[in-house]
């Protein structure tokens, strides 16, 4: 049995509030929201971060804003606006370490981010 957080939750080994899945890709919802909309996007594979990525996961990475797109559609953070991230490594902030994008909405975003 996986160690991670994440492939647990994609393995329905632990409960998500999961939003999408497809083959490839999984959404839920982030435990702790920073924003009204707070969508973790998700590969089934298993990556650890942004630094990991090899030329192999270039058509999964379109795949995954692909569905962070879709996902700002039907959650209405269009025309507004809304805020996708990628934390890398502990300099920046990543706490998970399983690729993902947050998406996040429905609040008016600032800059810079801490
Ligand atoms: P990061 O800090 O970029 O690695 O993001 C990890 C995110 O995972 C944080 O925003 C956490 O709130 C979120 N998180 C941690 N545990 C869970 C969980 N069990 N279900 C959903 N989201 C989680
Ligand atoms: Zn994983």
């Amino acid at each position: 049995m996986t160690q991670c957080l994440f492939c647990r939750i994609i393995k329905k080994e632990i409960p998500g509030r999961v939003v999408y899945e497809d083959d490839a890709i999984v959404a839920f919802e982030d435990i702790n929201p920073q924003a009204p909309v707070h969508i973790l996007v998700v590969p089934r594979k298993h990556i650890d971060s942004l630094m990991n990525l090899t030329k192999e996961d270039k058509e999964l990475m379109g795949s995954l804003f692909l569905v962070a797109n879709g996902l700002a559609k039907t959650h209405n953070l269009t025309p507004s606006g809304f805020r996708t991230v990628i934390n890398t490594g502990s300099g920046g902030g990543q706490t998970v370490y399983h690729l993902h994008v947050h998406l996040l909405g429905g609040r008016q975003m600032t800059w810079p981010p801490g």
